[in-house]
């Protein structure tokens, strides 16, 4: 939960992006604005190719941006130098989708985990750093005999809790959660989440957690916000937006959402998106939406809607409101 209104992060109109050959140029992330606060999580969700995870990325300093503005504690993250940027560095952390390719398999799990803790200089002495990481590897639910073993050793949601550990390890403010779950079986995905927001509680910690599956951001997320094409299509408190929608975007995502109850899922109404996100290259002019959306005016052709909150901290991009 939010630590009251202290902004963490801000972004603004930002763009990123990337020049394909000679002329084409793709539009991962184009002219999008927001702001976390401390100690909330921001949801981000969309299709694959939406441009969530290079948003992610760009705003945590992995990618140059094109164009625009990333606040951190209300400082430019591009003008960081010396001791603030390394500062930023330490606080900043990511925990990647994929734990067997993010871990490097010749190295134990101490190595891995004590990397930041050297770098960063935490610890004071060997024993120090000994200690430090069988902590960590108990606030993650492993333990200290799993130190000295291989990551090829280890369960998927094992390595992931390797991967968050690493993460940890340097005491961060801010992680970028960039699908953390979706690589791994259904049944450990929950209790991944649940570890997230367990150690959100205790820490204080800040995510911007990137997903698809929409049930999953519903239950970690203070608020979503959904990414089309580049976009930023809508943004709302979690419950506003998974009980009142109002992009058509986002009401065709959550309508596909599965819903528990067997009578209330047989009787729903689910829209069907046609077709996949289209090329970011060359988008329409326009509403990028349009050639999906069964509420396409004519003005939707022409102009791009804005991004705008239509009731308090509800924003959205469509020319029907
Ligand atoms: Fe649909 Fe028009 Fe809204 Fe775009 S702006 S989502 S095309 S109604």
């Amino acid at each position: 939960m939010a630590n009251g209104d202290n902004v963490i992060l801000e972004v603004k109109n930002l763009k990123k992006y990337f020049k394909i050959g000679n002329k084409d140029i793709l539009k991962a992330v184009d002219d999008v604005s927001f702001a976390i606060k401390e100690g909330e999580t921001l949801g981000l969700v969309g299709e694959s190719g939406c441009g969530k995870t290079t948003c992610g990325r760009t705003v945590i300093g992995l990618y140059d941006k094109t164009d625009g503005e990333i606040l951190y504690n209300g400082k430019p993250i591009d003008g960081l130098k010396g001791k603030e940027k390394k500062q930023f560095n330490k606080e900043v952390q990511i925990i990647f989708q994929d734990p067997y390719a993010s871990l490097n398999p010749r190295m134990t799990v101490a190595d891995i985990i004590s990397e930041g803790i050297d770098i960063h200089g935490l610890a004071k002495s060997k024993a120090d750093k000994d200690k430090r990481v069988y902590e960590l590897l108990e606030h993650v639910g492993l333990n200290k005999e799993h130190a000295n073993r291989f990551v090829h050793e280890f369960s998927g949601g094992q390595r992931q809790r390797i991967g968050i550990a690493r993460a940890l390890a340097v005491e961060p403010k801010f992680i970028l959660c960039d699908e953390p779950i979706s690589a791994l079986d259904v049944s450990i995905q929950a209790q991944i989440a649940n570890l997230l927001i367990k150690l959100q509680n205790e820490l204080g910690l800040t995510y911007l957690f990137i997903a698809h599956d929409l049930s999953m951001v519903k239950h970690i997320s203070d608020r979503v916000a959904v990414m089309y094409l580049g976009s930023m299509v809508e943004l709302a408190e979690s419950e506003v937006l998974f009980n009142n929608p109002k992009h058509p975007y986002t009401e065709a995502l959550m309508s596909a959402i599965p819903i528990a109850d067997p009578d209330i899922e047989e009787n729903r109404s689910r829209i069907m998106l046609e077709g996949d996100v289209p090329s970011p290259i060359n988008t329409p002019k326009g509403c990028k939406f349009q050639g999906r959306c069964s509420k396409c005016m004519q003005i939707c052709k022409t102009e791009e809607p804005e991004f705008k909150e239509i009731e308090k901290g509800h924003y959205v991009a469509c020319h029907l409101y």
